[in-house]
């Protein structure tokens, strides 16, 4: 039986029948097949026209389930946890994605991995980086720890330059 490692990406922006968003995420943590850690849930902004904030963490699960096999599992957890269909940006009880694959990379319309956002995504990169940081993404060849880096130097560069300006 061949067992292959995966990062998960939990998050939650509302409150279900666990509490809040939080213990949504702590909830759908115990219920993912094959954890092996998970690393501390943060909350953060809201993405998108949405006035929730997030609980989000990330977990490394090993399982002999398929990437397409764990996406199904954690479809049925989605549904379990009472998430509504067609709602991209709504309110959710429980959000899972795919981020990482020990054996590397699936292209398909309905699963890439790793995950197309998630270099960009400071809610997955800040837990990851205290979980798996020299985790290698293999389409960049970047660790999770120059990953995060980068996008932490992203954020500080100012916006708006203003020309002439400079020293
Ligand atoms: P969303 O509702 O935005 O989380 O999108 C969920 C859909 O994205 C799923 O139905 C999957 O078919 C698709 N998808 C593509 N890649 C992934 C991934 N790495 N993890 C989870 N879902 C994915």
């Amino acid at each position: 039986m061949t067992r292959s490692t995966y990062v998960v990406a939990v998050g939650s922006n509302r409150r279900g029948r666990h509490g809040a968003p939080a213990d949504e995420v702590a909830a759908a943590i115990n219920a993912l097949p094959g954890l092996v850690s998970v690393a501390p849930i943060i909350t953060s902004a809201p993405v998108g026209p949405s006035i929730r904030r997030f609980a989000n963490t990330v977990a490394i699960v090993s399982t002999p389930l398929s990437p397409a096999d764990l996406l199904l599992a954690l479809k049925a957890i989605e549904r379990q946890f009472g998430r509504r269909r067609g709602q991209r940006w709504g309110a959710r009880v429980i959000d899972l994605d795919i981020i990482l694959w020990s054996a590397g990379k699936v292209d398909h319309p309905a699963l890439k991995v790793p995950h197309p956002a998630f270099r960009a995504r400071d809610f997955v990169l800040v837990p990851l980086v205290r979980l798996a940081p020299k985790w290698r993404d293999p389409v960049t060849g970047l660790t999770i720890l120059q990953l995060h880096a980068r996008l932490t130097r992203r954020r500080s560069v100012p916006r708006r330059v203003v020309a002439g300006a400079g020293p």
